[in-house]
């Protein structure tokens, strides 16, 4: 599979896979006739563990509290990411297409 990019003015890019997996480095391909923006979002949530609440009150040690957290905190953390955007800039003229909903 390849994807082109093709502007109003007449710049074009042919983006193609260079690695298994086929892998389309963009930065290597476009030598800076196009530039990409995104927009990701990422949501974070924290779920709080009455376990680990409770250990934590239970100490007033600062080594013991930070033990606790090290070896607790990434799973009281969920992390959601998504993009929602990437916009696709000719870098000639200006003219942009942006790809959404994904
Ligand atoms: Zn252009």
């Amino acid at each position: 599979m390849i994807i082109t990019i093709q502007c109003e003015c007449g710049k074009q890019l042919e983006l193609q896979p260079t690695t298994v997996g086929n892998h389309a480095y963009f930065t290597n391909q476009s030598q800076g006739k196009f530039r990409t923006d995104v927009d990701v979002e990422i949501d974070q949530t924290v779920y709080l563990d009455n376990t680990v609440v409770n250990e934590l009150a239970e100490t007033e040690d600062n080594t013991r509290i930070s033990e606790i957290l090290e070896d607790q905190i990434i799973n009281m953390v969920s992390t959601d990411s998504s993009l929602n955007e990437l916009r696709i800039t000719c870098s000639n003229c200006g003219e942009y297409i942006t790809l959404t909903s994904f």
